[in-house]
């Protein structure tokens, strides 16, 4: 890895962040706060939320194996995926490398901050292609990113190809683990000591089940959280998020109860859309999702909408043409998917 200061954009090293009233007087005991022009009524709304989230993370750290000091929040993972941006990526001078297809919020938030996207094709059964990559690489490239289960194709990358990445790139590798409680590979964010270049992201959105509060994980070296931190809006997370994240952890049981059924639901589902006829094929998954290959992806969409039932037609997407993303939903709505496209019957060619 190249000197971390070399990859961050100066105006970000040299940043003097901006320094929150609680932050000042911390580590001592207060009963009494006139510091932050909070209004003293309406407790405990009427204050501001810990800028650093610093319970919840102790909490995290037990369950997710990684220190506090290594855990940023953030109002879902879309805000790391920006941040990660803003901190190494000069607008217009530098480029970033990412697989193709794959979760379109990295390329959104190039365009956003001004900076090359190159996109580079996954095989054509959404492998990794680490030479490809590793070939797109130049002077000016800040950041690899990497998704692992892949968004749409559902399958968890080489964890080979992805440590050929993490050694051989000198800049740094984000690896999205969004759906990585769904998959049997080991998780990357228990390496952080091995590859100092490596971010990891988490959601609490998937299969944690609490997409509306927003908070998303990014696991990364003291010195990469510091950055984070620097540039991350002061109190970025809600004080309603953090008590009912707290709640969600309090409950592992449940979730991993969830987990099973979903996994279930997966080894049941796959098969059953794989025999019907309007399906060519269903690729691998390790996610809560799989992508299906079907005889005419657009028009099975919209017969299944017009019956209530939506999924994701990502026809259009590299690689995916004819394709339909599905989400394993419960028995009932999966058994609803499974009957509505038992009945799809395509509409027949107007005779000339
Ligand atoms: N990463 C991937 C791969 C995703 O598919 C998604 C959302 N679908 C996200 C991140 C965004 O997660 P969050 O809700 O935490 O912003």
């Amino acid at each position: 890895m190249k000197p971390l200061q070399d990859l961050v954009r100066s105006c970000i090293w040299n940043l003097t962040p901006y320094s929150c009233a609680r932050d000042e007087f911390k580590g001592r005991v207060a009963s009494v706060f006139l510091d932050a022009n909070e209004n003293p009524y309406n407790n405990p709304f009427n204050r501001y939320p810990d800028p650093l989230q610093e319970e919840l993370k102790s909490k995290l750290a037990t369950v997710k194996g990684v220190a506090a000091s290594r855990i940023f929040l953030g109002n879902g993972s879309d805000e790391a995926i920006d941040l990660v941006y803003r901190i190494f990526c000069e607008p217009r001078t530098d480029n970033v490398v990412a697989i193709a297809p794959t979760y379109g919020m990295y390329a959104v938030c190039a365009d956003i901050n001004d900076v090359e996207y190159r996109a580079v094709p996954l095989h054509e059964d959404f492998t990794l292609d680490a030479d490809a990559l590793l070939a797109a690489v130049d002077d000016h490239t800040k950041v690899i990113w990497l998704c692992s289960p892949n968004n749409p194709s559902g399958n968890a990358l080489d964890r080979k190809g992805i440590e050929r990445i993490l050694n051989e790139f000198q800049g740094i590798v984000v690896v999205d683990e969004a759906y990585s409680d769904f998959s049997d590979a080991a998780p990357f964010r228990l390496d952080l000591d091995r590859f100092p270049n490596l971010i990891v992201l988490n959601t609490f959105s998937k299969l944690w089940a609490s997409a509306a509060i927003r908070l998303g994980m990014a696991f990364a070296s003291e010195e990469i959280l510091a950055l984070f931190n620097k540039v991350k809006y002061p109190y970025n997370v809600n004080q309603l998020t953090q008590q009912q994240a707290l709640r969600v952890l309090d409950d592992i049981p449940h979730i991993q109860q969830w987990r099973r059924t979903l996994l279930n639901e997966r080894a049941h589902l796959l098969p059953a859309v794989a025999e019907l006829p309007v399906c060519r094929a269903v690729y691998p998954t390790d996610a809560n999702f799989f992508l299906a290959r079907m005889t005419d992806a657009s028009a099975i969409y919209h017969y299944l909408v017009d019956r209530g039932i939506i999924v994701r037609n990502r026809s259009r997407v590299q690689l995916c043409q004819n394709c339909l993303r599905i989400t394993i939903g419960t028995p009932q709505e999966n058994n609803a998917l499974l009957g509505a496209l038992r009945q799809y019957r395509p509409t027949p060619a107007p005779s000339l």
